[in-house]
């Protein structure tokens, strides 16, 4: 629910609405936007409230309109915040018209490795790097990630490279661990509903990097962003990694380009795109990638290893530095051409 105040709404009246809504026991949001306030209520309104609260609100001095939201998300809409939520990670702004690419190994497998790749996505214009020490895999016999020392490596890295990182963070009970050695925390796919993460994710106060189920809607992706936002965790950011296809013998995922202009639409967080799971397989990452650039992406998240064919995970949808750095030349010649036509 939504309080909009008429544009001559005192600050006593407004204040008087925030008392209202608390005095029920909800949370109380005041939206100073450029002609007036609205006041928003992000907590859930129990239905016998509703018609209630409703009628008292409408009644009040400097009430304008009382507007329902049913969406299952409400601090991630731009109903209670319509501007572009910028991502912070240290000099490196995500958001609001701050693209970013991030760029590095599916896994962190050693330190030559990942200080290769580092290097290599740096110099070609990236500006985070990426690496699982953590890794989801569907088989427990697969490469699980070098874990804490994936992390040391990773801060090594980092702090030699000069260039900020991202991980995933599989266990809510790592979390403080992960946000100790990484920039960026992302939350993986296949645990975007993994509430207790979630929440720990959120109280942490790091960025975090909140992957697309490939079996969600937008509407839970949107739910999942929620809780971290109500743990009072701003630096949030969406990222499309691709849902599931109705035929795999060519691509891994289905992109869904669409949820790009979307969540653009209903959201003022930053939406990342992921190519490289997205298609699955290298041959397909750059046109992908210049696609979701096209679309509107706030950035990219693009699997490099300096060796692909000798990766402990994704090898075959991992760029070599010499293609991330022609793809790097394309993404820029497309955001020039769009430039003119930018639309804020
Ligand atoms: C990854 O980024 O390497 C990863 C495991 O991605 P996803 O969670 O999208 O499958
Ligand atoms: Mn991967």
């Amino acid at each position: 629910m939504i309080v909009l105040m008429r544009k001559e709404a005192t600050q006593e009246q407004i204040e008087a609405v925030v008392q209202t809504i608390e005095a029920h026991g909800l949370k109380a949001l005041p939206l100073p936007g450029g002609e007036r306030v609205a006041v928003g209520i992000p907590s859930a309104i129990p239905p016998n409230l509703r018609p209630l609260l409703d009628e008292i609100l409408s009644a009040m001095p400097g009430v304008d309109q009382v507007v329902h939201v049913s969406r299952p998300y409400k601090l991630a809409s731009r109903d209670f915040h319509p501007h572009d939520t910028e991502v912070r990670v240290g000099e490196v702004r995500i958001g609001a018209g701050h693209f970013v690419v991030m760029a590095g190994p599916c896994a962190v497998e050693s330190y030559e490795q990942t200080l290769s790749a580092a290097r290599a996505v740096k110099a070609a214009g990236a500006s985070i790097l990426r690496g699982g020490a953590y890794k989801p895999r569907t088989s427990p016999y697969a490469f699980q990630g070098l874990q804490r020392e994936g992390l040391e490596i990773l801060k090594t890295v980092s702090q030699e490279v000069g260039i900020p990182t991202v991980s995933e963070v599989l266990d809510p009970h790592d979390v403080e661990l992960v946000a100790e050695y990484v920039d960026i925390l992302q939350i993986g796919a296949r645990s975007m509903q993994n509430f207790p993460l979630l929440v720990a994710a959120g109280r942490s106060g790091k960025p975090v990097l909140l992957k697309r189920s490939p079996h969600a809607t937008i509407d839970e992706w949107l739910a999942a962003a929620e809780y971290l936002l109500t743990q009072g965790n701003e630096q949030v950011m969406l990222c499309e990694r691709g849902i599931v296809p109705i035929d795999r013998t060519y691509a891994r995922n289905t992109l869904d380009i669409n949820a790009v202009p979307i969540v653009r639409y209903h959201s003022h967080l930053p939406i990342i795109v992921d190519p490289s799971h997205g298609v699955g397989h290298s041959r397909y990452v750059p046109a992908v990638a210049l696609a979701a650039v096209a679309a509107g992406a706030d950035g990219l998240l693009i699997e490099v290893h300096p060796h692909p064919e000798r990766a402990l995970s994704d090898g075959a949808q991992s760029l070599r530095p010499e293609e991330f750095a022609h793809l790097m030349a394309q993404i820029q010649a497309v955001r020039t051409a769009l430039t003119p036509f930018a639309t804020k």
